[in-house]
């Protein structure tokens, strides 16, 4: 039976042609022009190898996976493939429903598509064959060629139309890939650019942005600055509300900072709770001053967090250069210097960087370092010592005539023997030694040195010998877990029964990391040493706490001492402190007496133990011996 439709036999295909056709498609992907530019390659090699009346290529797109006229040869086909794309039917849709090449050999006549037929019947377009373009299971879309002639392609056409659509697909595969891949690399540099959680430029985008600024001032001369923001208060909002809560004020802050900006000025999350403005073409070194004060303002507000009103608050430091030369480490620590002078005045306060003040504290920022390098040196080389200053007990005085007291204890107070400087009181270095975590371990061989002392006196008087030994703790020594053991230890090596030791800690040192702190206290006095509170009526305590405190003795500070008889006020604590002291059953010891007249007041107003340079300064565990073999005690007035 003869089929009308029947592919011509004498339709073959140019070889020369089709090589011609493959090497103008595989050019593409060489040339990286992106899936319409490989598809329109497509379109016109295969219209020269099939030679054709037109062709045209649909694409998946727009919503539902609907096919989309991608591009079409002119004329004609223009007008079918963009009926196919309305009526979303016709022979392009089928091949992208089954996957299978279709070859027509009159559209008119076969297939179920009545709009589409109609107006291919109207355009004089018969022949139609249809390629899926796929590779590695993705279509990206539907090729399709047409006759005006009927009789279908032959099976060289077919052949050689599968092959250009084959090659065009894996160029699409490719570039598909790299779009991908070129869409995944712009989202780490923008991961890699950005805080996850402000959403704000990070540290090193902001220093490279002040590097390019910097460069462009050697060409262009104009004021910049550098403000550093520093938030108070985040760690108490983490540990208290949480850190969901910290986040929260973080986000609100960036928002609160950027909404006090100008356009174009930069903010970057710096660090954990440092955030750092960049502003750009300053026209007088005033509006970074008025952008420091517009932060300010805009945080006056508290934040809503979790229920409750959290009340933000934030330091700044302004750094403003018109020095090309300037680098932006040096800004950032311009501004950051001029952040902690603002957060030094008070929460809440801005300061300009200001040179002279910089290098002041640069100055004694060098020689802390340098004197904790010496420290370092201090130990091993023997050169801390302990000095001993007594307290003394003058509750029988009046009965002796004022003429005595007794020692109730001696205070045992660190001393550096200095290679250059000479003998160093504990106010010259301990503040290093804590700040530095050092002084654990200074704590423990002044501990060791003292208790061995005590020993020695107990050899030397026997029952004159001091009887107690009072030793300072710091904050940090106190939340250290292994501190009771270690003076467990040193008790029992020399020998010193832990009823005889009195530890110092000081009102601050009790709130601070308070569970540590409690832990070490308990097993302190599981041990049996007891506890003083150091200056009293300096740190946080009110009076009505005193009821709480787990202290045998309470130290009052040498500050009431010394205005004693000029303010009425001092009076008033150091009476009230005794009174509550004596009724509570605590030791109050009163520090700095320095003179007789102190000396007469204090007693007049009921204490009973004084301690201070008059009585008795900080002496070597030698010269103290010395004075208690004369009769120390005979020696107080
Ligand atoms: P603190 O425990 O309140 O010690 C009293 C300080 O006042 C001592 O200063 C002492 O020399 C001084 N002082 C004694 N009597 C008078 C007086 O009449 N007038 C005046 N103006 N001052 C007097 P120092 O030795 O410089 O110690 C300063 C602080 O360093 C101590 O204050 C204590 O908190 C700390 N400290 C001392 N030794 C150690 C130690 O071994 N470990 C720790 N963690 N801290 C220590
Ligand atoms: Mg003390
Ligand atoms: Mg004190």
């Amino acid at each position: 039976m003869h089929d009308p439709f029947a592919s011509d036999p004498d339709r073959t295909v140019d070889t020369a042609v089709l090589l011609a056709a493959v090497d103008d498609i595989a050019s593409t992907v060489a040339d990286d022009v992106g899936s319409l530019e490989i598809l329109r390659h497509l379109l016109l090699a295969t219209t020269r190898v099939l030679q054709v009346d037109g062709a045209g290529v649909l694409v998946p797109g727009g919503t539902g996976g609907t096919l989309q006229v991608a591009l079409a040869s002119s004329g004609p086909v223009e007008e079918l493939e963009r009926l196919q794309e309305e009526l979303q039917e016709g022979p392009c849709h089928a091949t992208y429903v089954s996957g299978q090449p279709l070859n027509l050999g009159d559209v008119v006549v076969e297939g179920s598509w009545p709009g589409y037929q109609g107006a291919a019947a109207l355009l004089d377009l018969h022949a139609v064959a249809t390629m899926p373009l796929t590779s590695r299971g993705e279509t990206f879309g539907v090729m399709d060629v047409y006759r005006s002639a009927t009789g279908r392609f032959s099976e060289a056409e077919m052949a050689a139309l599968a092959t250009l659509a084959r090659l065009a697909s894996t160029h699409l595969a490719v570039d598909h890939d790299r779009a991908k891949a070129s869409l995944a690399q712009r989202e780490l540099a923008r991961q890699a650019m950005h805080d996850p959680l402000t959403g704000l430029i990070v540290r090193w985008v902001l220093l490279e942005q002040l590097q390019h600024v910097l460069s462009r001032m050697t060409r262009h001369p104009e004021s910049i600055a550098v403000l550093f923001i520093d938030l108070d208060g985040l760690k108490y909002v983490n540990d208290t509300v949480g850190h969901l809560a910290g986040d929260a004020l973080l986000r609100t802050c960036a928002d609160r900072f950027r909404a006090a900006l100008r356009e174009g000025d930069l903010l970057a999350r710096f660090g954990g709770d440092e955030f750092v403005v960049l502003l750009e073409r300053l026209g007088h070194r005033d509006e970074a001053v008025a952008v420091a004060t517009r932060i300010l303002e805009e945080l006056l507000e508290p934040v809503r967090i979790d229920g409750r009103d959290v009340q933000p608050s934030v330091s700044i430091g302004v750094a403003v250069t018109d020095d090309p030369q300037a680098t932006p480490e040096a800004l950032i620590s311009h501004a950051d210097s001029a952040m902690y002078r603002a957060k030094h005045i008070g929460p809440g306060r801005y300061a300009v960087f200001d040179p002279d003040v910089y290098a002041a504290d640069r100055t004694r920022h060098e020689r802390r370092e340098l004197l904790l390098s010496q420290l370092r040196q201090a130990l091993p080389t023997d050169q801390l010592e302990v000095h001993y200053q007594p307290i003394v007990d003058e509750s029988f005085a009046f009965e002796r005539d004022g003429a005595t007291g007794t020692i109730y204890a001696v205070e045992a107070l660190a001393r550096w023997r200095h290679p250059s400087r000479g003998l160093l009181t504990a106010s010259a270095f301990v503040d290093t030694a804590i700040r530095s975590g050092f002084i654990t371990d200074i704590g423990r061989h002044l501990l060791t040195a003292a208790c061995r002392q005590l020993a020695t006196w107990d050899d030397l008087f026997g029952a004159q010998a001091p009887p107690r030994l009072f030793f300072n703790v710091s904050p940090p020594e106190l939340t250290w877990p292994g501190l009771a053991d270690a003076v467990g230890r040193i008790l029992a090596d020399q020998g010193i029964a832990p009823q005889r030791l009195t530890i110092e800690i000081t009102e601050n040192g009790l709130f601070s990391k308070p569970q540590a702190t409690a832990r070490n206290l308990d097993e302190l006095r599981d041990l049996g040493a007891e506890l003083a509170i150091d200056d009293f009526g300096t740190g946080y305590s009110s009076l009505s706490r005193l009821v709480e405190i787990p202290a045998r003795t309470l130290k009052v500070d040498q500050a009431f001492t010394h205005d004693l008889l000029a303010h009425a006020e001092a009076r008033a604590v150091v009476t009230t402190v005794l009174l509550l002291g004596h009724n509570l059953r605590r030791t109050v010891v009163i520090e700095g007496v320095e003179t007789g007249e102190q000396r007469q007041a204090l007693l007049e107003l009921g204490a009973t133990h004084l301690q201070g340079n008059y009585l008795c300064a900080p002496r070597s565990g030698g010269a103290l011996t010395a004075a208690l073999r004369e009769g120390w005690g005979e020696r107080v007035r």
